[in-house]
């Protein structure tokens, strides 16, 4: 096992890795910018190193002073979370030829799956269905047109180094792809450097549905079961739940052997998502995230498993916690991400939190890194916390939610809190009959307005 850990990231992610650590009775070194010198992460680690000023590219993502923090520390394990460098296989590498190592997957495997065009080659390769589309990337506006017409309108333009949603563009009709390929070009430019795109057919009412693995590096690996993300803003997740309930037993253990099988076949080592649209009782594959994820708490209230100590143990060079045959779901678990955004603008709102009183009770937790009188700074994400409930079904869980958010108090700045409040009391949300479209169409029909 390591015998110190440096978490290279902030907020709520910290210290939730922070918490595993502790509990693996490990010492960890926590890392700040100058904007997060009274964090809780920095708080309640054992040391702490500010690594430079608030913008990220100086500080979370500056990896020289990262690897002077590991010397001065005597760090020996590097732990990412999600975000900043935690899919930079350039960083894992560098810290391996430090002799630090990266709690995630191998670079190789880290690179192959950065780059959406060779996973989505990868995944065909390994069994796994994929979105109609482009087979690699379009350079030509001509070549795009023969390869949209084929697969028919609308089609997507989506960027092979994306992420976070940014870089995509539908063209509902011909005469619009060119300027959705230009468009998609220059935004992947501007966001990862790299103006390499790709073409997939747009589809129309799909649900987001991911599966979590980890394997061991050795040709084992399991999964644990999917989560329904079809909760989107801008394509980005806004409430997460497992199981999903557009799926029975028959096709969770179906899409799950399928994944589980490819990466026994690579030898993944650590955690890892493989995300899918799912439409019409199909799968396809969209892209791979080599990393914890955001809304992994609602895996680990249904497994019992703490995915991050699973994470560091099998980094270490451990086994599985448990062999696929073992590894049972129990009830329902459903997440909220609160962000210091206006619930109906989203425009961010950083600032003083002038009250908190997170919610309790049987069933409900909350992974935060603010308290009552902590700033929001204005440099990084807006995110405020994640409250994230279990019940025995989804309806008791969808009841312990509701009574959660009226209990959950955040003065000072917005937050999306009125949404969620909204949403558990929206009949579709109820009957659980919502696609990645659905909730721009419920805003963009007034469904926040009083
Ligand atoms: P990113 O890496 O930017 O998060 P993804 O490929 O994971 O991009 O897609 C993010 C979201 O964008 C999906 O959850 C879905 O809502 C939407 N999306 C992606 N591909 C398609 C597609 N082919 N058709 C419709 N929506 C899509």
């Amino acid at each position: 096992m390591f015998d110190k850990i440096l978490i290279a990231n902030r907020g709520e992610i910290a210290l939730r890795v922070l918490r595993a650590c502790q509990e693996l009775g490990i010492p960890t070194v926590a890392v700040h910018s100058t904007a997060d010198a009274d964090a809780m992460h920095v708080r309640l680690a054992d040391e702490s190193v500010c690594i430079g000023p608030p913008p990220a590219k100086d500080s979370y993502l500056n990896i020289p002073a990262l690897l002077a923090a590991c010397e001065i520390t005597g760090a020996d394990a590097v732990h990412p979370g999600y975000g900043f460098l935690s899919e930079n296989a350039r960083f894992a590498e560098i810290l391996a030829d430090h002799n630090v190592h990266f709690i995630g997957p191998r670079p190789e495997h880290i690179r192959l799956m950065g780059d959406k065009i060779e996973a989505k080659r990868t995944a065909k390769s390994l069994g796994i269905p994929c979105v109609p589309g482009s087979d690699g990337g379009v350079t030509s506006d001509s070549d795009a047109i023969a390869i949209a017409r084929g697969i028919g309108f609308p089609v997507l333009v989506k960027a092979a180094a994306g992420g976070g949603g940014r870089g995509m563009k539908v063209a509902h009709l011909e005469d619009e792809l060119a300027t959705a390929l230009a468009t998609a070009r220059s935004e992947a430019k501007a966001a990862f450097g790299d103006d390499a795109v790709y073409l997939e057919k747009y589809l129309q009412r799909p649900r987001h549905i991911e599966v979590q693995v980890i394997g061991d590096g050795r040709g084992n690996a399991i999964h644990l079961g999917e989560r329904d993300c079809s909760l989107q803003r801008r394509h980005q997740k806004v409430f997460e739940e497992s199981p999903s309930p557009a799926l029975n037993v028959a096709a969770r253990h179906q899409i799950g052997e399928i994944v589980a099988n490819a990466m026994r076949k690579l030898q993944y080592l650590g955690l890892g998502t493989v995300e899918f649209l799912y439409e019409d009782g199909q799968f396809f594959f969209i892209e791979m995230n080599t990393r914890i994820q955001v809304e992994h708490p609602v895996t680990e209230m249904i497994t019992g498993l703490d995915l991050v100590i699973e994470q560091i143990r099998v980094a270490a060079g451990g086994d599985l916690p448990l062999a696929q045959k073992d590894v049972e779901f129990r009830g329902h678990s459903i997440e909220c991400r609160v962000n210091a955004e206006n619930p109906s603008t989203f425009l961010p709102s950083p600032g003083r939190i002038a009250s908190y009183h997170p919610p309790g009770g049987l069933g409900v937790r909350v992974d935060s890194a603010v308290y009552q009188g902590y700033t929001i700074p204005p440099f990084y994400d807006s995110m405020v916390g994640k409250l994230i409930v279990h019940g025995k079904s989804r309806t008791e869980c969808l009841m312990r939610l509701k009574r959660a958010l009226d209990e959950f108090v955040v003065d000072g700045i917005d937050t999306t809190l009125p949404l969620f409040r909204k949403l558990v009391r929206t009949q579709d949300i109820i009957d659980g009959n919502y696609h990645i479209h659905w909730l721009e169409r419920f805003l963009a029909e007034g469904g926040m307005e009083p």
